[in-house]
């Protein structure tokens, strides 16, 4: 099964994401998920509920209700039937400056309760460049994961922050080295996310640590997502 994942960031008003959503090709053996901006999640889970398509949303706190204006927190998206959240990615860790230690404590709270989990790592340029891709990368999956020991609803994305939202993709064989080496740290589903597109999709899905992937600027026009969603079906 691979999995395919688009993530939506704050983009869309109501109307364009319940069109989008309702647009979005499922599939018999692949999985398909959604990231909406939070706000419409709920209207979108209704719109899809009859279809095999899961709903997240890109964030969560780890303390459960209180005086924490703007928040959302696991029994709030457990409440909704939400099925997934996006935990680490880099635009929360560069704009919103979460830490690898605020990082395992939204994961650890969220697979206590059972709740689906991506968890996004990945290198800047200058940490690719100057060679510490590898242990910036063991470095931000074993804090992710300290202390934790159930990983039944944890998946990790591979996102090299240079690779996002820049049109340059990493090599498809340079991806599968990381995700063969985030496996032998931790043998989790593998999910690879930078500048992806109908054109590279199946190249990178061809590689053999590569489970799916996450998908940004693509997975907000229509044809280029459900064109994704075919490739996948190939696999
Ligand atoms: C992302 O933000 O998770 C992402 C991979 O974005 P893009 O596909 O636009 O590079």
């Amino acid at each position: 099964m691979k999995v395919i994942a688009g993530n939506w960031k704050m983009n869309l008003t109501l109307n364009e994401a319940l069109n989008l959503a309702d647009s979005i090709k499922t599939s018999n053996k692949n999985e398909i998920i959604i990231f909406p901006p939070s706000i419409y999640a709920l209207k979108i889970k209704e719109l899809l509920k009859d279809k095999n398509i899961k709903v997240g949303i890109q964030n969560v706190f780890y303390e459960e209700f209180g005086a924490f204006t703007g928040e959302i927190s696991v029994p709030m998206v457990k409440s909704c039937n939400l099925d997934y959240i996006l935990v680490g990615h880099s635009e929360r860790r560069k704009f919103f400056y979460e830490t690898d230690d605020v990082i395992n404590k939204k994961i650890k709270k969220a697979l206590s309760s059972n709740l689906n989990v991506i968890l996004c790592v990945g290198e800047t340029l200058s940490e690719r460049e100057s060679k510490k891709h590898f242990e910036v990368v063991k470095r931000q999956v074993l804090r992710a994961v300290e202390g934790i020991d159930n990983f039944k609803n944890l998946k990790i994305a591979y996102e090299p922050v240079w690779a996002i939202g820049t049109g340059i993709n990493a090599k498809p064989e340079d991806a599968n080295e990381m995700h063969h080496f985030i496996k032998e740290i931790i043998n989790l589903y593998v999910l690879y996310g930078g500048s992806v597109n109908e054109n590279n999709a199946y190249s990178l899905l061809s590689q053999n640590y590569i489970d799916g992937l996450l998908i940004g600027n693509s997975s907000l026009k229509k044809a280029s997502f459900n064109k994704i969603i075919d490739i996948a079906e190939l696999f």
